[in-house]
């Protein structure tokens, strides 16, 4: 079979690695992008969009699809004891800062899908059920080895290789690159389900409770929401012997709210990891993602984060492959991006504590929002670059997913 030839060879085609390809596709820079799956995610998983993730879409001419998609959550309200204890306008932040001050709810399925027709609408494609088997480089370039869908192998060599391929990374481990953190015990879960209470629609609501922490972010479609929460400290079951009307109890019980959760359409259990590498590139060979860090989900971040690792190393690529740049360019990329996975893994470890922990109410005076003072930037509003976080099991979701959806 002929080898192929390029200037970046992408692997993995989650949100950052469809996120490189467009923004590759902006600049001219040819690129082959290889995928082990046989299309785009089929699960929601990423749920938050934020405002700095809508402007990088906004130059792809894909923000206001993902708009009319989606369902825009423009505050946060606090609730303790089952009653509305504060309420924050997320646009009050953002206003002077962002054309787009507020949370977008659209499923990551939505985006990978917005993402890959762009790929398809420039008549580029992915190349699916193909996988990544090893790969070298050397001063002049990178030659992968990869299994097609027919089940050969092919050779590519290309200028540069980007390892989008998430959580478990096979192209960190050819590089020998360290990814070190922590996981923390808690178990969490998230469900997508209807609800059925009395607050509207256009929030994202977090309750808070001596033992739990649960978040209901509005999700398209009537009273749908995605729930993510925690389970009392000392819970210690396998995520096969929890159902979830166990959770719609402890909601009711802890939280004291008042519900009824129906059509649950997903379901999973997780631990949550903090974990970054110790360097985002090594010689022609860079990581963008989930393949670089993973933290909690408090500040709905992971996806965000990918699709900014992806917009600063796609310009930068860009730049050295047409000759406009010295390839020290390049070198920023990890400078860059280092500090922000830090900062990210910091902000969102503290946030985790903070929810997962029994200090919220400590920290949470009646009507008093100086709690939340982190959530502007968990949502991004403000900061040029995101950060990143973590879901443990975050492999096995999909499997996980499959195997407890009802419908
Ligand atoms: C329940 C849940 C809720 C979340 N909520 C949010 C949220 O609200 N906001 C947010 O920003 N993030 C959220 N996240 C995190 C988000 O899903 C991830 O951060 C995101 O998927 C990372 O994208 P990625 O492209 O870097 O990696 P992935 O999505 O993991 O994609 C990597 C791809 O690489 C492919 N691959 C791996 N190895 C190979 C190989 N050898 N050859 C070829 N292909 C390969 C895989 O098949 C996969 O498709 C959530 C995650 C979960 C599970």
């Amino acid at each position: 079979m002929s080898t192929l030839n390029t200037d970046v060879i992408i692997i993995g085609g989650g949100p950052t690695g469809l996120s490189l390809a467009c923004q590759l596709i902006r600049y001219g820079i040819d690129f082959v992008l290889v995928e082990k799956n046989d299309t785009f995610t089929p699960f929601s998983k990423a749920i938050g969009v934020q405002a700095r993730t809508l402007e990088i879409y906004d130059q792809l001419g894909l923000a206001t699809p993902a708009i009319e998609l989606g369902t825009i959550a423009n505050r946060v309200r606090l609730i303790e004891g089952g009653e509305v204890r504060g309420e924050m306008h997320l646009a009050n932040f953002g206003r002077d800062m962002s054309q787009f001050a507020f949370l977008l709810m659209l499923e990551q399925s939505k985006n990978e899908e917005l993402l890959y027709n762009f790929i398809k609408s420039h008549n580029r494609d992915v190349l699916w059920k193909t996988e990544l088997e090893n790969f070298s480089q050397d001063a002049s370039g990178v030659t992968a080895q990869i299994k097609t869908a027919a089940g050969e192998s092919q050779t590519i060599k290309g200028m540069y290789l980007a390892g989008c391929d998430g959580a478990s990374s096979p192209v960190r481990h050819g590089l020998g690159l360290t990814f070190g953190g922590s996981t923390f015990e808690r178990l969490f879960y998230v469900a997508d389900a209807r609800i059925d209470w009395e607050l509207p629609h256009d929030a994202l609501h977090v309750a808070l409770a001596r033992e739990v922490f649960t978040a209901f972010f509005p999700m398209p479609g009537e009273d749908r929401y995605r729930i993510v929460g925690t389970f009392p400290e000392d819970k210690d079951e396998e995520p096969g012997e929890v159902v979830y009307q166990e959770i719609e109890q402890q909601i009711k019980e802890q939280a004291k709210l008042s519900l009824e959760i129906s059509d649950v359409r997903w379901f999973s259990l997780y631990k949550v990891h903090s974990r970054r590498v110790n360097k985002f590139s090594k010689g022609r060979c860079f990581l963008a993602g989930d393949s670089a860090h993973i933290h909690s989900p408090v500040g709905a971040q992971g996806m965000n984060t990918g699709i900014q690792d992806a917009y600063n190393l796609a310009w930068k690529l860009a730049f050295v492959v047409k000759g406009m740049a010295d390839q020290t360019l390049l070198d920023t990329y990890n400078e860059e991006r280092l500090p922000n996975a830090q900062r990210l893994l910091d902000s969102t470890d503290r946030m985790f504590e903070l929810a997962a922990g029994s200090s919220w109410l400590m920290s949470f005076p009646h009507d008093d929002l100086s709690a939340c003072r982190g959530v502007r930037g968990e949502f991004g509003i403000g900061e040029q670059a995101s950060v990143p976080v973590d879901l443990a099991d975050r492999d096995q979701l999909p499997q996980r997913c499959a195997e407890r959806t009802h419908r």
